[in-house]
């Protein structure tokens, strides 16, 4: 039987709208209803998340769009672009547009959105003055950016930082205007603001906080902002985002019932049973929104409802943010402090790493979540605010993160998939949950996460939820699922492992003899991929390639650790932690002759010289090689210290001389360069006083012998060390340390410390290329040692002799690195 079609009309072809008919799609294929859109904007449905990325530089709007004419055409759905509705006739059942269409309707959804807020301040209409809501907002901060100079962002929420970001990213000189003390203030709490605020003022954003724009100055176009304290900023381009407002001018006129948003029932259904209306326009029990997660509920809501289906309803989940600024991670949920004192704060900060976390407990359980620095446990804890889950047994470990929490509790670590709900949301930005995910994976056959990206939209925006679908594929896919290819940067398509071979392969010794071959987009590469690069070619051709000091990050340049007031710090080598009479006098004499104020004994059995002035450093580093003193690499992505106990020389307990194996372990192997940092550690007997097992290669010696243990960390992510071999003498420690660095300098990655790379190829690997085969572990020993030939060069003494006076000059591709 021929079923005679209602016309639904859809006013607004934003995010809410389209995803809404998506849903709406799932149900019927299009034998209900008649679908007309109208959309205000010229375009056709695209991702306005993205639109910082875009802005950024880092997307294109092609690459934004979600829906193309031709998804459209192809589901008979009537699209007028460029058209904006005018009026709603709710007795004609119609409705009225700009362009003067008339279109009947049996149901009709309003999905208009919000607008920008605009402070009552003169100046708003000069040119050169936009908000960041559309591709048009977009197009005038681009050609702002082309023709003029200097940008202000008026506000320090989510969007005006990202504007800030773009604007910077595209060249301008940008300062932003905020009227609280810190940024995000009602996502994040003053800690975590002030930290975003230092990371982003290291980037080159000037910040006026506390400040109230008072009038955008100007005759022709906007010239500067005034502030109300006197503060002038001069500005060729004034961005406004301090908030928004639901956009509920037509459903007011058209007698629909409002309050800040268009009043929806849990139906999402308006005060006119046949008006649903979803997104940001809408009001639902006092709420209203600014961010896609609840939207998508509610267009899930609205779909089933349209098709017939009477039972969902929509309930507002716990929310979270996160800011699309490449290298500043800020995730923030729920309560950003206690309410009273019976809830618990749980606080975790490292400032020099630019690391805090902060967790809010409520009779047991998680109530909010602020991270900065490291975000990947950001969606567990959002899990478990939404569950509602009783957390108490991990009280001491939460704030840790996942893996150490569940670890301390006997629970699995990493995401639990099987025992995950379906509707857990696994990418917030295109609202995938995990069931829509894996029913992909099962039905159409993916295996690869190009394939899921494709089908689901999962994780093919920001990409923050990229190694979570990357495990959902493996656990969905099993055997089947690929690899994800991970690529050294965006110059080239070309993974770590796969360079590193052609390099040894085709006989590559020089930088541009690789770009060359890969088909580098960039001919000079990029600050990712120039170090990486530099590094694979000085472990592939020791004594033969001659390293590249510019392509280094600026502590390994100049050879000292740059602090946060621009001053130094200067740490000599204590072999095995040892040192002398002599030494500290030296060093006692370099502090009090160039004034360095502060003196420190480090954890890893070392003194540190901290605030040592940029031109002091040859002369510093002059009168401690005269003492003998050589550099402690304290900066250089090669051996840090080796940390060692007392052992048999002084301690009760000792089994074997502790001291003395550090102090060959370290001989042997400083200088070396490796793709990240080293650390060793050698204690006495299994008490274990040098915290051996969190190191990457640790030594804990017993009545037998000498177990070694490998890919510990001590970092925030902390991880134990596996267990690799027991020997019975020095020698096959050295032997063993020697191949150890030397497989890990092979076939790590740039950048990736041990713990990580062992948990990627697995401890059994190791064990089978150095316990297994005795040949191979002495031929990596002797590579190992070979290379130390070239690279145990004192830096210091290098440069107070006048080498490399070149040492603070970098590319421009590593400027900010
Ligand atoms: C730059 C930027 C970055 C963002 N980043 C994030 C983020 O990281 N995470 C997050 O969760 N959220 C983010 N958001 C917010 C998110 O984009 C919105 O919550 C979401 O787009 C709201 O969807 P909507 O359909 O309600 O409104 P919109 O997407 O704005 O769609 C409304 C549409 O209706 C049209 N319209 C209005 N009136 C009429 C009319 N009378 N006739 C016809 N058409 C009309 C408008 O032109 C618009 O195209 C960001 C927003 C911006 C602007
Ligand atoms: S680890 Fe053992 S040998 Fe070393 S200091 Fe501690 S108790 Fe003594």
């Amino acid at each position: 039987m021929n079923m005679i079609k209602q016309n639904l009309v859809v006013i607004g072809n934003g995010m809410a709208g389209m995803r809404a008919v998506e849903e709406l799609l799932k149900h019927e294929s299009g034998t209900r209803y008649n679908i007309t859109v109208f959309g205000a904007e010229p375009h056709v449905n695209y991702n306005r998340i993205m639109l910082s990325s875009v802005l950024a530089g880092d997307k294109t709007v092609d690459e934004i769009v979600i829906n193309s004419r031709e998804w459209y055409d192809a589901n008979g759905i009537n699209l007028f672009t460029g058209d904006a509705v005018t009026a709603i006739d709710r007795e004609a059942r119609m409705v009225t547009t700009a362009s003067g269409r008339a279109m009947p309707y049996d149901k009709l959804l309003i999905a208009t959105g919000s607008r920008p807020l605009a402070p009552p301040i003169p100046g708003l209409d000069l040119p050169g003055v936009c908000a960041f809501r559309d591709i048009a907002d977009v197009d005038k901060m681009l050609e702002a950016a082309r023709t003029h100079q200097r940008a202000v962002v008026i506000g320090g929420g989510l969007l005006g930082l990202e504007a800030a970001w773009g604007l910077k990213q595209r060249g301008m000189s940008v300062a932003l205007v905020h009227l609280m003390p810190t940024l995000m203030e009602r996502q994040l709490d003053v800690a975590a603001g002030q930290l975003l605020q230092r990371d982003l003022d290291r980037r080159g954003i000037a910040f006026f906080t506390d400040g109230q724009t008072e009038e955008i100055t100007g005759a022709e176009r906007a010239e500067g902002v005034q502030l109300a304290d006197g503060r002038y900023i001069p500005a060729d381009l004034v961005v406004l985002a301090i908030g928004i407002r639901p956009n509920i001018d037509l459903a007011r006129a058209a007698g629909l019932e409002v309050n800040r948003g268009i009043v929806v029932t849990d139906d999402m259904r308006t005060s006119d049973p046949d008006i649903f209306a979803v997104g940001e326009c809408v009001e639902h029990r006092g709420q209203v929104f600014g961010l896609v997660a609840p939207i998508w509920d509610q267009a899930k809501v609205c779909g089933a409802r349209l098709s017939g289906d009477e039972t969902p309803e929509f309930a507002a989940q716990a929310l979270s943010t996160s800011l699309k600024i490449t290298g500043v991670d800020v995730f923030s949920a729920g309560a950003l402090m206690a309410a009273d004192e019976a809830d618990d704060e749980i606080t975790l900060r490292d400032d020099a790493k630019g690391l805090y976390k902060k967790i809010v407990l409520r009779d047991g359980k998680l109530v909010g979540a602020v991270l900065y620095g490291e975000v990947a446990d950001g969606q567990w804890y959002l899990q478990l605010m939404r569950d509602q889950q009783d957390v108490s047994a991990l009280r001491e470990r939460l704030v840790f993160g996942r893996a150490f929490a569940e670890a301390g509790s006997g629970q699995t670590a990493g995401p639990d998939f099987a025992a995950m709900p379906d509707d857990t949301q696994i990418c917030g930005c295109n609202g995938v949950a995990k069931g829509a995910i894996t029913c992909a994976i099962r039905d159409k056959g993916l295996t690869s996460l190009s394939e899921v990206r494709a089908h689901t939209k999962a994780s093919a925006s920001c990409g923050q939820c990229t190694g979570l679908v990357e495990g959902l594929l493996a656990f969905t896919a099993g055997a089947d699922a690929k690899p994800a290819r991970k690529t050294i940067c965006d110059c080239t398509e070309a993974g770590h492992d796969e360079v590193r071979q052609a390099i040894i392969a085709q006989g590559f010794k020089t930088m541009d003899a690789i770009r060359a071959a890969f088909g580098w987009k960039k001919s000079e590469g990029c600050h990712k991929c120039r170090p990486a690069l530099n590094y694979y070619l000085l472990c592939a051709w020791p004594g033969e390639y001659v390293d590249d000091s510019r392509s280094r990050f600026v502590n390994e340049r100049v050879h000292a650790n740059i602090q946060r007031d621009g001053t130094y710090s200067v740490v000599p080598r204590m072999w095995g932690g040892l040192t002398t009479p002599a030494e500290l006098h030296a060093i006692a004499s370099v502090a009090e002759k160039f004034n360095i104020p502060t003196v420190k004994v480090t954890g890893g059995q070392r003194i540190d010289l901290l605030g040592v002035k940029k031109d002091d450093l040859p002369a510093v580093w002059g009168d401690l090689n005269k003492a003998g003193l050589v550099s402690g690499h304290a900066y250089a992505k090669g051996l840090r210290t080796v940390k060692t106990c007392v052992g048999t020389e002084w301690c009760r307990f000792g089994t074997q001389d502790s001291t003395g194996l550090g102090v060959k372990l370290e001989k042997m192997c400083w200088g070396s360069w490796t793709p990240h940092k080293v650390k060793f550690a050698v204690s006495g007997c299994p008490r274990n006083c040098a915290e051996a097992t969190i190191k990457d290669m640790g030594i804990v010696c017993v009545d037998a012998g000498y177990d070694i243990l490998v890919g510990g960390n001590g970092g925030i992510e902390v991880r134990v060390t596996d267990p690799l071999v027991r020997v019975a003498t020095e020698d096959e420690v050295l032997e063993y340390a020697g191949a150890f660095m030397q497989l890990y300098r092979e076939e790590a990655h740039y950048l990736e410390r041990t713990a990580p790379w062992i948990t990627r190829v697995g401890v059994d690997y190791l064990k089978a290329k150095l316990v297994e085969d005795d040949v191979g572990r002495r031929m990596l020993c002797e590579r190992f040692l070979y290379s130390q030939s070239f690279a145990q060069n004192d830096p210091w003494a290098e440069r107070a002799a006048g080498l490399d006076a070149h040492e603070f000059a970098r590319l421009p591709e590593l400027v900010g690195a």
